[in-house]
């Protein structure tokens, strides 16, 4: 377990004026750049969404988070889903929100209602590497896990939610930098696992996920990102079954936003810009 863990308290909800200013002034200015950066490419701001990235940020600190604007949240560790989850899922429904897969798959609304009745559903999702002996306690909570970098890892997923009776949203994550400290598959082998991903039943492939280049030079960063967008487009045109729903690009974080909106990103991660340094790893 991660030291900070142990230094703060993940589930704590009490949070002073001053740290939910500067959070809501985080998300209004990631907002609008966000927007900035549509502009400037041409694209309709609506097809970008913020992902709140929370990691080593409390229950207080993520509401307040909500309550500015952010309406995805993403995680990186499963122990840290599990310390945060009950105050999130009861502060989100007390607001009207219904928070990741627990509460939309509609448990608490009559049949044939929409998943999560009536209230606007803010999806989870896990954005760090997924251990296999964590699968099943993220589950129940998660609509998407961006992190699935290899075939066999989606299997053992796959196995899990048929089990369930679920599907759970996923997403190919590649290391489209090559950098050794990143996850992700090869760039080369990124077409023909997707393919084998699309095709298993209780998953639904969404899209591709990447973490840019950690360079200086622009260029290469934007290079990584047209690359997932060139390898999503062939993923499309194969027509390959289950394939089809493999539209979404989740590139962009804090440093590298405007880059990744301008190569087509359609979710942004973003957690500095929103709370401030972390004081943890
Ligand atoms: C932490 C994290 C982010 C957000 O990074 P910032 O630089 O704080 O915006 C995005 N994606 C992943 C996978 C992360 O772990």
């Amino acid at each position: 377990m991660a030291t900070y863990m142990e230094r703060k308290n993940l589930a704590n909800t009490d949070i002073d004026d001053a740290r939910r200013t500067s959070i809501v002034d985080g998300v209004h200015r990631v907002l609008n750049g966000i927007e900035q950066a549509c502009e400037r490419s041409g694209r309709d701001v609506g097809n970008v969404q913020l992902l709140a990235a929370t990691k080593t940020r409390d229950v207080g600190e993520i509401m307040a988070a909500i309550d500015a604007g952010v309406r995805m949240i993403g995680e990186n560790r499963p122990q840290e889903v599990t310390a945060k989850a009950e105050g999130l899922l009861r502060l989100c429904a007390e607001r009207g929100f219904a928070l990741g897969a627990a509460q939309a798959d509609g448990e608490d609304g009559e049949e044939g209602e929409p998943a999560g009745g009536s209230r606007e559903h803010i999806p989870f999702h896990l954005i760090g590497q997924l251990q296999s002996n964590k699968i099943g306690k993220v589950l129940p909570v998660t609509d998407v896990i961006e992190s699935v970098d290899s075939v066999e890892l989606a299997e053992k997923i796959a196995r899990r939610a048929v089990a369930r009776g679920i599907e759970v949203g996923v997403l190919l994550e590649v290391n489209e930098s090559g950098e050794a400290s990143k996850s992700g598959c090869n760039p080369a082998n990124a077409v023909m696992t997707a393919q084998r991903i699309a095709s298993m039943g209780g998953l639904r492939l969404q899209g591709l996920m990447t973490v840019g280049a950690h360079v200086d030079d622009e260029r290469v960063v934007a290079a990584g990102f047209a690359h997932l967008r060139r390898t999503r487009e062939a993923i499309l045109a194969s027509g390959a079954p289950g394939t089809e729903l493999c539209t979404e690009l989740s590139m962009g974080m804090t440093s590298d936003m405007a880059i990744a909106i301008a190569e087509g990103s359609t979710i942004v991660r973003v957690g500095t810009a929103i709370f401030g340094e972390r004081a943890y790893k």
